[in-house]
């Protein structure tokens, strides 16, 4: 980290602030310019309070020349990770996880039909919500405890791995069977959910955030990881823009950059990303291209009756093409 003094310091308020800094282990260098002093400091800076700091009257500016995610950084362990789930799936170093289920787990027939379709076009974990984040209080919430019980009921006769969204951790119990819980765009920032979800033995899909940034979405990561568990999958879902003709504009440079930033697997989410059906393979195919470890996808057996998301889901029919074209595209994947 550099700090630049403004020209007129003072030299009382420059010893308070070198005293600070050494208290927290970090050693200042300065170098005095003709018209501005700089100081560099050296240590583990993670720890600074980056806006304290620069409220400062004696400090002109701050630069970070260091990340502030450590763990998550490519830069301490340049190997991809790879997640090994309990049946022997993975994702990471050339292992491609396809998660496609419902947007929500609604019934019995409904699930078992989606999940048997999906298992046979190539998908490797079934996703289905059980606690729905919505917009309105007033549209349907999930099938919740009888969604999840539903969802395991199914892993068991298909034997998919599920995946499904937490949205309060004094849910953690009710997700023993689960084999990955999802994090939702809307909780990214749900700092206590973070640091629970971190003390969990489960692998974590972590969404990035309406309007995050990919340093924020790796310090979510960061907080999962600096409480114990490392086994996170980062799922790029699309961004708010200006852009209205799609639900969210889906950022495919995300994934390159993640993979330069991070060991950690990503995966594409086309289904939210675009919320338009028509949209969803052409931007799945694009993700994998861009080097995406995986995917997941919205799939309906009846999309037009949908309790949630019928618009981007894909039939089973439209999905089982989908994974044809998939097969086809990851030879050509840029990894
Ligand atoms: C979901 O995957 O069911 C979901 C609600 O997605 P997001 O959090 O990305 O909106
Ligand atoms: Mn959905």
């Amino acid at each position: 980290m550099v700090i630049v003094l403004k020209n007129n310091y003072d030299k009382a308020q420059l010893d308070r602030l070198t005293s600070w800094i050494k208290e927290m282990n970090i050693e200042p260098h300065f170098t005095y310019g003709a018209t501005q002093t700089i100081l560099g400091l050296v240590g583990d800076t993670s720890k600074i309070d980056v806006d304290m700091l620069g409220a400062l009257d004696i400090v002109e500016s701050i630069k970070r020349v260091s990340e502030p995610y450590k763990k998550a950084n490519r830069k301490f362990h340049p190997e991809d990770t790879v997640i090994e789930l309990e049946n022997g799936t993975k994702i990471g170093r050339g292992n491609m996880m396809v998660m496609a289920g419902p947007c929500s787990i609604e019934s019995e027939e409904q699930l078992t039909a989606i999940a048997e379709a999906v298992k046979k076009s190539g998908a490797n974990v079934l996703r289905g919500g059980a606690f729905k984040p919505r917009t309105s209080p007033y549209a349907f919430q999930g099938m919740r405890e009888d969604g999840l019980e539903l969802l395991i009921k199914v892993k068991k006769i298909t034997g998919l791995p599920v995946v499904t969204e937490i949205m309060d951790y004094e849910h953690l119990p009710l997700f023993k069977d689960v084999d990955i819980i999802q994090v939702g765009a809307r909780n990214m920032q749900n700092f206590e959910l973070l640091k629970h979800l971190g003390r969990c033995d489960k692998p974590i899909l972590l969404k990035r955030g309406l309007s995050s940034t990919l340093e924020e979405l790796l310090m979510s990561a960061e907080y999962i990881m600096s409480e114990g568990n490392e086994r996170i999958i980062l799922c790029e879902r699309g961004i708010r823009t200006f852009e209205t003709a799609t639900r969210n504009t889906l950022d495919i440079s995300a994934v390159p950059l993640l993979h330069q930033m991070t060991h950690l697997p990503v995966v594409i989410d086309p289904s939210h990303a675009t919320g338009k059906s028509s949209l969803v393979p052409s931007m799945a195919l694009a993700g994998i291209v861009a080097g995406a470890d995986g995917l997941i996808i919205e799939v309906h057996n009846n999309p037009t009756k949908a309790l949630c998301d019928g618009a981007q889901s894909l039939t089973p029919e439209q999905f089982d093409e989908l994974s044809k074209r998939i097969n086809e595209v990851k030879k050509v994947a840029y990894r």
